[in-house]
């Protein structure tokens, strides 16, 4: 195995090693793409002190089955799979009650176990989901982030023709708003960038405000004066979370998603007073399949929002100038890494 392993602080090496497959509940999966967010950036940087290196960094990863523990009905020497980046410990109070997707402590890919910028990795089976010839690996690199959007509609006890306003115009934010629409909300998409403004409107979503721009008086001529039933903050977005807050509709409530989140702090007193539920979301177990079938019955455009595949030999290169932006308090793009090559 060849991989690219964070060995300290701001530190990315190439490493190489051996994956053995010695377990028949595993299989081995030849990783074909990985894909490398502003969060794996973020552990490389040492934002979360939680996290020790060395470590793999990598929520996100395709590949093809290259050998199986034993035979399965699902899953085929070949067949092609989305990597899970989450699994429950399997240990705590709620993991042997059934509830694991309230677990006390899940393991997190490229967080508190190794991440998928490697050419093979060993996975449990059922942390493995074959993926239908129509859907794109363009659009499965987003199956993690689509996974999460799921967990915020659970979270969001949407009514027909609600409005949500989601706070950070990014893909996860996009993949929301579009999610929103097809669960018959009515979404308004907050950003200070208008290009990532632009691009959603591109992608089928039709209010889309900057927040530098008069969003509030925006918002409440959208609504009627009512507000926004449900509010959805994206946890890099580094919006205002107070005009999140003044947007909400009293007694509603607001979600702060994200699979990590900077050292955040929030002045609870305005949503306090308004008497709003707070929920969080990290991350998105138990919703790899839905949001397979989302892809699968084309319910988002994605198309905007594909990447180019960079190669291997320039991960170093590539990941340090994302370092650099992370670092300028600029906001850090998506990476697509071919692992083929
Ligand atoms: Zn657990």
């Amino acid at each position: 195995m060849i991989g690219w392993q964070i060995t300290e602080k701001d530190k990315l090496e190439k490493i190489s090693g051996n994956e053995m497959l010695d377990d028949i509940e595993s299989a081995k999966v030849k990783i074909t793409a990985s894909l490398l967010t502003e969060e794996d950036i973020a552990v490389m940087s040492g934002e979360d002190k939680s996290v020790s290196f060395p470590i793999i960094p990598s929520k996100t990863a395709i590949g093809q089955i290259s050998e199986l523990g034993q035979q399965s009905a699902y899953l085929a020497k070949g067949t092609r799979v989305f990597l899970s980046s989450v699994s429950p410990c399997g240990k705590c109070y709620h993991c042997t009650n059934g509830r694991e997707k309230d677990c006390y402590s899940f393991k997190i890919a490229g967080y508190n176990r190794d991440g998928f910028l490697k050419d093979f990795a060993v996975k449990p089976v059922k942390e493995l989901f074959a993926l239908p010839p129509s859907v794109k690996d363009a659009e499965a690199v987003y199956l993690g982030y689509i996974s999460l959007a799921l967990s915020v509609i659970d979270k969001l006890n949407l009514q027909k023709g609600q409005h949500v306003a989601i706070f950070g115009a990014d893909v996860l934010g996009a993949i929301i708003a579009q999610l929103i629409i097809y669960y018959q909300g009515v979404p308004i998409l907050l950003d200070d960038d208008d290009e990532k403004l632009l691009l959603a409107k591109k992608s089928g979503v039709y209010y889309a405000l900057n927040t530098e721009k008069k969003a509030e008086k925006e918002v409440l001529a959208i609504t009627g004066g009512r507000l926004a039933n449900k509010v959805v903050y994206i946890s890099r977005s580094k919006l205002s979370t107070d005009l999140a807050f003044r947007l909400c509709a009293p007694s509603e409530s607001i979600v702060f998603v994200g699979f990590s989140y900077p050292n955040m702090k929030v002045a609870l007193s305005s949503a306090i007073a308004k008497n709003l539920s707070v929920i969080c979301v990290t991350n998105g177990y138990g919703n790899v399949e839905p949001a397979i079938n989302i892809l699968a019955n084309n319910a988002l455009d994605l198309s905007n929002y594909y990447l180019v595949p960079t190669k291997m030999d320039d991960i170093e290169k590539n990941v340090g100038e994302m370092l650099k932006d992370y670092k300028a308090k600029k906001k850090v793009g998506n990476l697509l890494v071919n692992m083929l090559g």
